[in-house]
């Protein structure tokens, strides 16, 4: 079978490997589709912080194959998406809310994501991390479930108040869908920000919000804004980490600013400490999803109240999975990419 796999060089390379044999407690998957996320790309292009360096991780399948603990259990045929993490949640960071942080919280599907074929690990299936797709739901569909979660843990860690402004710093499918959120939350205003003018334009298109293109001075509008008519809320979903210091200029006085975007590794940022402290500014990090968030997800997108089908503008098949990470990577009119496996 066919599987994608980044070398220690930063390079990937489609490889044939042995269709992988299953354990009593393991379950494989055929597998369905798998988005491309960000910090793929920053994997193979750049420092990615993210504790695994696994290609794929937003993916749907089709169970073909059960380990003999599951016999009689129905599992085969069962169209499914796979949350590739899961807490212990008995641990110190699990009890205190912090699940994403359990030292069990690592990646547990083999080889990757963007395989022909996956093992799903026992832990992974004794942890509940398995949810069957509605008929309704395509498996590209469902590959956006788990980018959805992220976004939903974030918005769960904020205390947003009907009414309040958001502005978004990046509006790749990570700020668009935190956009849609703002929308189904009850934002009274909602500003997008991208220097790219293709990005721009799209969520125009799809009439987001307010879409502004950052290079122009139309962003230095909203700094000599009245502060009650700032943004309540900012989030960052971009890896550029210049825009924090915009963020701390433009948020309103005792605004949150989401830092969701994942940054480049060891990247140093000279913020003005004492603007933050007295204009009481509250920075709220927030990593990956839980079964929590991923179930919110699910349901969202089951009602289409997020219609994820308006991001993704990409598809390619396993064997294009390499020039699709090329694209992805050129910025040019790709919004989201997944890869399908017909
Ligand atoms: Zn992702
Ligand atoms: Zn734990």
């Amino acid at each position: 079978m066919k599987a994608l796999k980044l070398f220690s060089d930063k390079t990937i390379s489609l490889v044939e490997i042995d269709e992988p044999n299953i354990q009593d407690k393991e379950i494989l998957i055929n597998l369905g589709s798998c988005g491309i996320c960000g910090s793929d790309i920053r994997n193979v292009f750049a420092d990615s912080c993210k504790p695994t360096s696994k290609l794929g991780h937003e993916v749907t399948g089709t169970i073909v194959k059960v380990g003999k603990s599951y016999d009689g259990k129905h599992y085969e045929g069962k169209r499914i998406f796979v949350n590739h993490h899961a807490p212990c949640n008995s641990c110190y960071y699990c009890i205190r809310g912090n699940e994403t942080m359990c030292d069990k919280f690592t990646d547990n599907i083999f080889p990757c994501g963007i395989s022909e074929k996956i093992i799903l690990s026992e832990w992974i299936v004794n942890n509940q991390s398995i949810f069957e797709l509605p008929d309704s739901m395509s498996f590209e569909e469902g590959s956006m479930i788990e980018p959805l979660a992220c976004c939903i843990r974030g918005w769960n860690k904020i205390s947003f108040v009907k009414g309040d402004s958001v502005l978004i710093f990046g509006i790749g499918p990570i700020g668009i869908l935190h956009a849609m959120l703002a929308k189904i939350y009850g934002a009274s205003a909602i500003y997008c920000i991208d220097i790219n003018q293709n990005k721009v334009d799209f969520c125009k298109k799809i009439n987001l919000g307010i879409c502004i293109n950052g290079l122009t001075s139309e962003i230095d509008n909203l700094v000599n804004l009245n502060d009650k008519l700032r943004p309540d809320l900012i989030i960052i979903a971009t890896s550029d980490m210049s825009v924090l210091c915009k963020s701390l200029d433009i948020i309103r006085k005792g605004g949150t600013i989401l830092l969701f975007g994942e940054p480049q590794k060891e990247i140093d940022v000279n913020l003005d400490i004492g603007k933050l402290y007295s204009k009481e500014v509250k920075i709220i990090t927030t990593y990956a999803a839980t079964n929590k968030e991923i179930n919110e997800a699910l349901q969202l997108i089951t009602k289409m109240e997020i219609d994820v089908n308006k991001l993704i503008t990409h598809r390619y098949s396993i064997a294009d999975s390499k020039d699709a990470f090329e694209k992805v990577h050129g910025k040019n009119d790709v919004i989201k990419a997944v890869i399908i496996n017909n």
